[in-house]
């Protein structure tokens, strides 16, 4: 704490890995001595720059742009790019930090690290957008390269934004290097089911978690918190696996329809659009917007929090036990204080973590980095299926890791403990570096 001070988010995300892995220290003594643990907590490399840039009406501003490269052991540094007023220097470390563990979990070659910038995307034009991303590279790119460092999208960043991105890395260094961003439009170099693969990932790990105690989404009533790339795709799945969702949300409140979420329309709307999502209610008779409330408060028997860190505190995971909710697939990244993770462990909710529940994006990423290395498009089919066993194998890893550990049910112990020890062993391996 004193030598990351304010750091809160990197606190609380270092604590929960420290909280489980001390199992992990006792049988290995190698690791102490190693100093993995202060290894792992420094990241390898923190850039933090200027962006200047110019809106519609020739105002200039200034934003901060960050870049921490956390852990390169098991391959380049791997991880998004967040766009959002909140984002400062804590925020990127507690997202890189976690970033190196739920990759290490993905059993693909691929390191950790985050960035982003305090950037507001809300409301600004086209032009302003690509003014900014342009800005940002122009300082990044330095920093940038497949075999160093592949950011993707965050919140705030998506398909358009990393379009800009790559066609300004693609300017500046003279190189059609695809390999260096993932997320990129399917006509240029992108992956068939990497938009889709956060979402999708989340609810195929739920199922897997939902399958191992004899249950299923068959007409589970469910909720997801937000509706921007990850809460789509997670509606969208959740009801081809037969789920009834029935509420999801932004910043400003929640929609509740009892007849199913039209997911088609809230694409409309926030995907294409780029509106809000209280317009719903006004084009569909079955739809109701509850402004300023959190979803949470609606009942529900899954919960698929897909917005953005501690939004279910212990008040909000009472709240759902008390309604009956059985399951947590956490698509948002920390989405759950400690408080509330603790409040699901002792009512039995079967409670799967950011790491390994929402790795399906960056798995689907490190596929899009195999397909630009191979100079090859995988079909849709082919992606998914991939990706559907990525899911299950990160799955199995918790489950079976958390038994070994003797706490069986318990995937966080289970992704921290797996993702650490794989990322460990090759810290090991490389020497003091
Ligand atoms: P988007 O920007 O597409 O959507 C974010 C959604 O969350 C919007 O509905 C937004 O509402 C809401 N939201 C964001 N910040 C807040 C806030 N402070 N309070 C309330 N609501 C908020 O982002 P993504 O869907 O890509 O990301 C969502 C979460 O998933 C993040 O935690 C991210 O780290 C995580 N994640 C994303 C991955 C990806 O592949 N994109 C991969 C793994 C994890 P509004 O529109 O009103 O701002």
């Amino acid at each position: 704490v004193a030598r990351n001070p304010g750091e809160v988010e990197f606190h609380q995300a270092v604590r929960e890995v420290l909280d489980s892995i001390g199992v992990v220290m006792g049988k290995h003594p190698e690791y102490a001595h190693a100093k993995i643990i202060e290894r792992t907590c420094e990241p390898e490399r923190q850039i933090i720059f200027r962006v200047p840039w110019q809106d519609d009406r020739g105002e200039v501003h200034i934003n901060r742009g960050f870049r921490v490269e956390f852990n390169s052991a098991l391959g380049p540094y791997k991880g998004g790019l967040r766009f959002h007023p909140s984002v400062y220097q804590g925020i990127v470390k507690f997202l890189g930090f976690e970033q190196v563990f739920k990759n290490a979990l993905t059993g693909l070659p691929i390191g950790g690290g985050k960035g982003g910038s305090d950037f507001d995307p809300k409301g600004r034009s086209d032009q302003e957008i690509m003014a900014f991303c342009q800005s940002f590279m122009t300082e990044l790119h330095r920093h940038l390269g497949e075999y160093t460092d592949v950011p993707a999208g965050d919140i705030g960043v998506g398909g358009r934004e990393i379009g800009y991105l790559f066609g300004q890395y693609k300017r500046l260094t003279n190189r059609y290097e695809s390999g260096v961003l993932t997320g990129k439009g399917w006509a240029f170099g992108g992956s068939h089911i990497r938009t889709e693969a956060t979402g999708y990932g989340n609810a195929f790990f739920v199922r897997e978690m939902l399958a191992a105690r004899d249950d299923s989404f068959s007409g589970k009533r469910t909720v997801v918190s937000g509706s921007g790339n990850v809460a789509i795709y997670t509606m969208q799945k959740v009801r081809e696996l037969d789920g009834h969702v029935v509420a999801c949300s932004d910043s400003e409140g929640y929609v509740l329809d009892e007849q199913g979420v039209d997911v088609e329309l809230v694409k409309q709307i926030k995907e294409r659009e780029r509106g809000r999502l209280a317009e719903y209610a006004d084009r569909r008779p079955s739809g109701k917007f509850v402004a300023n409330r959190q979803v949470w408060e609606v009942p529900c028997e899954v919960a698929l929090p897909s917005a953005t860190q501690n939004e279910i505190t212990g008040k909000e995971a009472e709240v759902l036990v008390r309604n009956g909710c059985v399951a947590v697939g956490e698509g948002a990244n920390m989405p759950t204080t400690p408080e509330g993770v603790r409040v699901f462990r002792e009512a039995g909710v079967a409670f799967g973590p950011g790491k390994a529940a929402n790795a399906g994006g960056v798995a689907t990423s490190a596929l899009e980095m195999q397909q630009n290395a191979s100079r090859d498009s995988w079909s849709h089919e082919f992606t998914e299926q991939r990706l559907r066993e990525i899911m299950v194998s990160v799955h199995d890893r918790c489950y079976s890791t958390a038994e070994e550990y003797g706490l069986p049910g318990d995937y966080t112990a289970g992704a921290n403990i797996a993702g650490f020890t794989r990322v460990a062993e090759a810290m090991l391996s490389l020497g003091l570096i």
